[in-house]
Parts: structure tokens; C-alpha cells; sequence
């Protein structure tokens, strides 16, 4: 089955509104398996959106309109397909009680032009809209299938979720499972470079990349009649794709790096505590953002100075003489420090530089991250990281919970 998204709307012509709708059922429908062909956007002009519609009628097996359902004069949507299939308009027992309902609660008059709401195009299923007042609708023609929508995001997207999804896989007796991994460490594009091949090739499960937060996921999404089968074929792809890029991989599904921390140590039973020079305390930030995260989080110290390096965590002179603060040993005395001074299980330090400018003659980027874990192990990792002052701090921190997980 193809599709096309026929957005209506002079607004969105005139550039005041983005076309998020069609980029949001372009993805829903990609990962059921509709193939979308044309995204069309056309004003509200009755002459021009009856042109669209039937080049579209003409040319897809599922046109969705989205915008134009509501009260007012510029709102021609229903009519102008109403015209097209050469039906009529009937009142919908149940949209116009929960319009009435709508300005009851309220204590409002109800114009004529709200009842115009509740009209719906003869023989089409309504699709109840959950956040809103104008109904969809969703018909069979003998050219296509048409459905139309609301243009406010907040209503069109539920009414897709809860409506239209289950109509458009209906009697196909398809179900759709995904499932989300997490990688740090690596970005989008080196992502998609290194799984270009398996992404083209792979149909079912389906692979999408989605960026974000500089953490990078990918979408697995199978189309199946069996649960069980499902699995196995997600198994299946994840496993390929793990042999690629495994080294990067954190998690699953929508919990991000620092709560993937939080929730590792406690199920470690693992606590921690962390000296920090140039993050100056986001990751102490980061992991109490969560809640119960006293548990696994005994407390930090912002080592920003020399002085405090020195005098508070008693980093050697010989280490701050020889090598600078911004250097391993420099990183491992720190860890090693806060972890006997806080009592935790792990101790973790960061010492670096956020630039602009370099440091000891050392580069902006420069970051030496050391975690000193349960039985004196100690692990240095030397970064050489890009980007802006806040983004070195915050990678930084990413990065070693990326470490503490892996
Ligand atoms: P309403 O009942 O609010 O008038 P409607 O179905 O008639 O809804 P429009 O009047 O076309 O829809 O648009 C209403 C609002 O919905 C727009 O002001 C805009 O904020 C949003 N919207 C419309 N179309 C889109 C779109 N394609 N992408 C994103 N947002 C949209
Ligand atoms: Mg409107």
C-alpha cells in the first residue's frame, strides 16, 4: 500500500507553521509498512484542494488530509471531499453530544458553527478525536482509501495512535512491535554509515536511526502475526547490527544514559561519589535528578582549583608538578581520593579542559575521566572531545556513564 499526505492550510504556505503532521505520518506510516509517495501542501482555496484531491485520489491507495475540520469559513476540508466523492454531509450522533457536552462545561452558547463540527461525510467511520472537537473521518472510494484529520498536532496525533492504526492494519491481522537501542559514543552519521547496507537491505524488522541529546538510537520495528516470532526476527537483526556497532551500545528502549546509571548501580547495589574539575558538578547534577537516587549517590566535590586538587583531595605536588592537573595521574589521584573520603563503592573524577582556551598546553577537548571501582581497580580513559565549552562538559559526563555501564 502507498500513501500521500495532502496538508491544508494557508498558513503553512505563507511559512508561519511547519508541516510537522506530515513528517509525523510519514514516520508512523513508514513503520507500519505504508510506503509514503508525496507529501502535497495546498492552501484554503476550494478550487486548489479539489485539484490535489484528485490528483492524489487518483495516483495512491490511501490519501490522509490533515487541517481544514474546523468551525470557521476557511475550514473546507470535509466539504471539498464530500464533493469529490459525491456524498453528503450527516450530523454524527456522538461528535455533536460531545460538542454540546464541550460548552455545556463551560457555560457557553453553542454557535451553528460548532454543530458544523459534528458533520461528518456520508458512509465514512468516525474517528473520534480524544483531545478535541472536530471529528476524522475515514472512507473507501473506488479510487482510494481517504482519511481526513485535524491540523493541531495534539489532536491529530492520539486520533492516529488510538483511531487510524488500527483501521489501516485491520484484517491484516498485523501487529507491530519495536524495539529501541541506545548507543553513546558514536554519531548518527558514522551510525547509518556503519549499517547503511543492513538499513537498505532490511524490510522486516525495519532499521531507523533517531538522534537526540547526543545519544543515538535505533528503531526496530517488526510487522508480524506472532509474538514469538517477532522476537526471534528482532533477535535475529539486533544481532547484526551489535556485530557492527555492539562496542557503542548502552541499553534499551526510552531511558537515557544517566538513568541507565542510576538504575545499573542500584541494581549492583554500587554506590558513588565523584570529584569534579572542569564538569564543576554535572554529573553530580545529573545523577540526583532522579528520583530515589540517594541510594547509589553519596555526594561530590567541585574540584575546580588547583588549590582544592591539592589541599582538599591531596593530589600529589609531584603529579601537579610533572604532569599538570590535566593529566591521568592527576585523574586517578582524584578519583581515588573522593572514593575513601565519601566512603562509596566507586569513585569517578574528571579533569580537563572546556577551552576556549588550552590549558598547561593542553588543548581545549582534552579530558581524562578515572573510575576507581569496588576493589581498587582504576581505569583511566584520556578523551580528546569537541565542540563548545558546555558540550565538552556535558560528553564528558556521558561519557562516563557510558563507561560506569560498560
Ligand atoms: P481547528 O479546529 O483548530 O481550526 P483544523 O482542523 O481546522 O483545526 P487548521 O485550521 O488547518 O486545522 O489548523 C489549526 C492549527 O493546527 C494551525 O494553526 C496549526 O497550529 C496546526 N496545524 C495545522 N496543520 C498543520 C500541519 N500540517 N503541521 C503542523 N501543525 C499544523
Ligand atoms: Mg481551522
Amino acid at each position: 500500500m502507498n500513501a500521500e499526505i495532502l496538508a491544508v492550510g494557508s498558513e503553512l504556505l505563507l511559512g508561519q507553521i511547519t508541516n510537522t503532521n506530515a513528517q509525523y505520518l510519514s514516520k508512523q506510516l513508514a513503520e507500519i509498512g505504508i510506503d509514503v509517495y508525496v507529501h502535497t501542501v495546498v492552501g484554503d482555496n476550494e478550487a486548489r484542494l479539489a485539484q490535489s484531491i484528485e490528483l492524489a485520489a487518483n495516483r495512491a491507495d490511501l490519501v490522509i488530509l490533515t487541517g481544514g475540520l474546523g468551525p470557521t469559513k476557511d475550514d473546507l476540508t470535509k466539504e471539498t471531499v464530500a464533493a469529490f466523492c459525491g456524498r453528503g454531509l450527516v450530523h454524527d450522533k456522538e461528535a455533536l453530544s460531545s460538542i454540546e457536552a464541550y460548552f455545556e462545561k463551560r457555560q457557553r452558547p453553542m454557535s451553528p458553527n460548532n454543530r458544523k463540527q459534528a458533520l461528518v461525510i456520508e458512509g465514512s467511520t468516525v474517528l473520534t478525536n480524544h483531545t478535541g472537537m472536530a471529528p476524522g473521518m475515514f472512507l473507501e472510494t473506488d479510487k482510494c482509501k481517504l482519511v481526513l484529520m485535524p491540523g493541531p498536532p495534539k489532536e491529530l496525533q492520539p486520533m492516529f495512535e488510538i483511531e487510524l492504526k488500527p483501521l489501516l492494519l485491520d484484517g491484516s491481522g498485523t501487529a507491530i512491535t519495536s524495539r529501541v537501542l541506545r548507543y553513546y559514543g558514536i554519531g548518527e552519521s558514522q551510525l547509518e554509515t556503519d549499517l547503511e547496507d543492513l538499513i537498505d537491505a532490511q524490510t522486516n524488522p525495519t532499521i531507523a536511526p533517531l538522534a537526540g541529546n547526543s545519544e543515538v538510537k535505533l528503531r526496530l520495528t517488526v510487522k508480524h502475526t506472532d509474538e514469538n516470532e517477532a522476537i526471534r526476527l528482532l533477535d535475529e537483526t539486533e544481532e547484526l547490527i551489535q556485530k557492527r556497532v555492539g562496542e557503542f551500545f548502552y541499553g534499551y528502549g526510552e531511558i537515557g544514559l544517566m538513568e541507565q546509571v542510576t538504575l545499573h548501580l542500584k541494581e549492583a547495589g554500587l554506590t558513588v561519589s565523584a570529584a569534579e574539575s572542569f564538569t564543576g558538578g554535572l554529573f553530580t547534577v545529573g545523577l540526583t535528578s532522579f528520583k530515589g537516587s540517594s541510594s547509589i549517590f553519596y555526594g561530590g566535590i567541585s574540584a575546580y582549583s588547583t588549590h582544592v586538587k591539592e589541599n582538599v583531595l591531596h593530589v600529589s605536588k609531584e603529579t601537579i608538578k610533572q604532569s599538570g592537573v590535566v593529566s591521568e595521574s592527576c585523574a586517578r589521584e582524584m578519583a581515588s581520593a573522593v572514593r575513601k573520603m565519601f566512603s562509596t563503592d566507586i569513585g569517578v573524577s574528571f579533569t580537563g579542559v572546556a577551552g576556549p582556551d588550552p590549558q598547561e598546553g593542553k588543548e581545549p577537548g582534552t579530558v581524562y575521566i578515572a573510575i576507581v571501582g569496588p576493589d581498587n581497580t582504576e581505569t583511566v580513559y584520556p578523551l580528546l572531545l569537541s565542540g563548545s565549552r558546555q558540550a565538552i562538559r556535558e560528553r564528558a559526563v556521558k561519557y562516563c556513564c557510558f563507561y560506569l555501564l560498560t
